[in-house]
């Protein structure tokens, strides 16, 4: 293959990548995409997901400019609630401890159901999250945690529309191409270095838009920057985002910010395979733990399973399984709580134990210490406030009296048998360290200027998460970034 040059070219074919080069295809610039993946592999993380997003909203009025095709029925049935752009701003402040980037965030919440519109437009389709975020109230559908809505077909779903889209727009994918330098001459960006194969060539362009994720995927960056044991972890999606994409923007002097020890990370199933598996998705998490206890190799609870709702939780509770003795925890419910279960616990390929005593589950919950299991069951039933009504739809204060390690909401009796554990690992998702944006998706430097020509979006840009993250907000800071960097990446190469 020989040079070729394009206006925009897209590093990445994931969700962040594909709405760039879309917004930059409608500035009217030619656009090519580059994807390392084979196209059975195509479309990063974005693909595993669930294809939950989460966006402000005041209701059925702002739902329905996204989801006109909602049938009556569906809205009767249906409490969607409102999720204000400042319950979005109370939640990014929360889970990040008030570390976000002020400007970021608020360009993520402003545009959020602005960029949803736009998606929609562009032909993505979005549905009731009814499966994974609501609870059945008295016969009406009651969601919870901000998040209520899905893309259509989930995660492999949006992937293929977003990449319908881009073929309708005349935009070219290359996969099996992976991008390995910038080309940058005389301060500015003016393409990349790409590899297909043995085959090395240059593709030259007015703009590029670095959308390749981040270093999840690449066991040693993830120790260096994340800490021991973090090689030891399992990967949850794509085995192809090892970081490229920060290192040709660091390699030319691109500022690098946020926090790159800190990372999204979740109980994972405890033999997943170390990358994720598309046939499987998002299926090895195992997420409904607030409504049981999790116990280490000692038999003993570590974490408060029901400190807020799991939306609020799950993002840092990988990283406190990761942390105990054998990097693992063992799930436990009883029989009153089993239908509250995501339907991830009934998938083939899970490490499953049941009993219908606890003492029988003691002996087969592999590699735990079934004496202290056994005691710490006991201490936890005892404390148990038996006086409060369970309610899984809100924050509702049933939690436990005096234990050490306390659990604040949904805790019941484990008392109930048949008795179901889980098996679950550290499984990363995706790593909060990254690029310095401004809010239209421009590169900075170290020296706090843009980089003429290079533009980013995704993962692989840093600042907005710390510590923790609230579910659904990877895809739309994807989303909203990418059409923002692919627009002024659009301008830029055609102005
Ligand atoms: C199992 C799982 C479930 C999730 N569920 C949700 C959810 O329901 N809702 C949510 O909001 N978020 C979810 N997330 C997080 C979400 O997937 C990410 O935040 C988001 O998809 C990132 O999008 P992206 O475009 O930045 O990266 P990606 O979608 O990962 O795309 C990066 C692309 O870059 C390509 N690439 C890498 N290096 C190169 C290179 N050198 N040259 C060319 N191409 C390259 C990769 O092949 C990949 O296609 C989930 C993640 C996982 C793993």
């Amino acid at each position: 293959m020989t040079t070729r040059d394009t206006q925009v070219l897209v590093v990445g074919a994931g969700n962040a990548a594909l709405s760039a080069a879309l917004a930059a295809a409608e500035q009217g610039a030619r656009v090519l995409v580059l994807e390392r993946a084979p196209f059975d592999e195509r479309g990063g993380n974005s693909r595993f997901t669930a294809g939950a997003i989460r966006f402000a909203h005041n209701g059925l009025q702002d739902l329905l400019t996204v989801m006109p095709d909602l049938t009556m029925e569906e809205r009767e049935k249906t409490d969607f609630g409102t999720y204000t752009r400042d319950d979005y701003f109370d939640d990014m402040g929360r889970v990040t401890r008030f570390r976000a980037d002020p400007d970021l965030v608020e360009t993520l919440i402003d545009n959020s159901l602005a960029t949803l519109q736009w998606m929609k437009a562009k032909g993505v389709r979005f549905q009731p999250s009814y499966g994974r975020q609501a609870f059945k109230v008295d016969g009406r559908f009651r969601f919870w945690g901000g998040l209520c809505l899905e893309t259509w077909g989930g995660g492999p779903g949006l992937v293929d529309m977003l990449t319908a889209a881009a073929e309708k727009a005349g935009i070219e994918i290359l996969y099996e191409t992976r991008a390995v330098d910038l080309i940058h001459e005389k301060g500015e960006v003016r393409g990349v270095v790409a590899r297909r194969g043995q085959e090395i060539f240059d593709i030259r362009a007015g703009a590029v838009v670095l959308a390749a994720g981040g270093f999840e995927a690449n066991a040693e960056w993830r120790t260096r920057y994340l800490g021991p044991g973090w090689d030891l972890a399992r990967v949850r999606g794509t085995r192809f985002n090892t970081g490229d994409g920060i290192r040709m923007a660091l390699d030319i002097g691109a500022m690098s910010t946020g926090n790159w020890s800190g990372c999204h990370a979740v109980g994972w199933d405890r033999n997943a395979p170390e990358f994720g598996d598309l046939t499987v998705g998002d299926g090895f998490q195992k997420h409904s733990y607030p409504f049981g206890i999790m116990v280490n190799a000692a038999g003993r609870r570590f974490v408060d399973e029901g400190a807020d709702f799991r939306n609020y939780t799950y993002a840092k509770y990988g990283r406190v399984i990761l942390d105990q003795p054998g990097q693992f925890a063992w799930q436990v419910f009883d029989s009153k709580v089993v239908h509250l279960l995501r339907d991830e616990y009934r998938i083939r390929r899970v490490t499953k134990a049941t009993a219908n005593t606890l003492e029988e589950l003691a002996g087969k919950l592999d590699d735990v210490d079934a004496k202290g299991f056994l005691e710490e069951v006991a201490a936890y039933n005892a404390a148990v406030m038996t006086d409060v009504p369970f309610n899984p739809t809100i924050k509702d204060g049933r939690g436990t009296r005096g234990l050490a390690v306390p659990k604040s909401n949904w805790a019941n009796l484990l008392d109930a048998p048949p008795f179901e554990a889980y098996a679950t690992t550290c499984g990363i998702t995706f790593t909060f360290g990254g690029l310095k944006i401004t809010t239209e998706g421009h590169v900075i430097d170290s020296d706090g200027a843009p980089i003429p020509g290079l533009y980013a979006a995704g993962e692989l840009v840093g600042g907005l998460f710390y510590f923790n993250y609230p579910g659904g907000t990877g895809l739309m800071s994807g989303s909203v970034f990418g059409r923002l960097a692919g627009s002024s990446a659009g301008r830029a190469a055609t102005g």
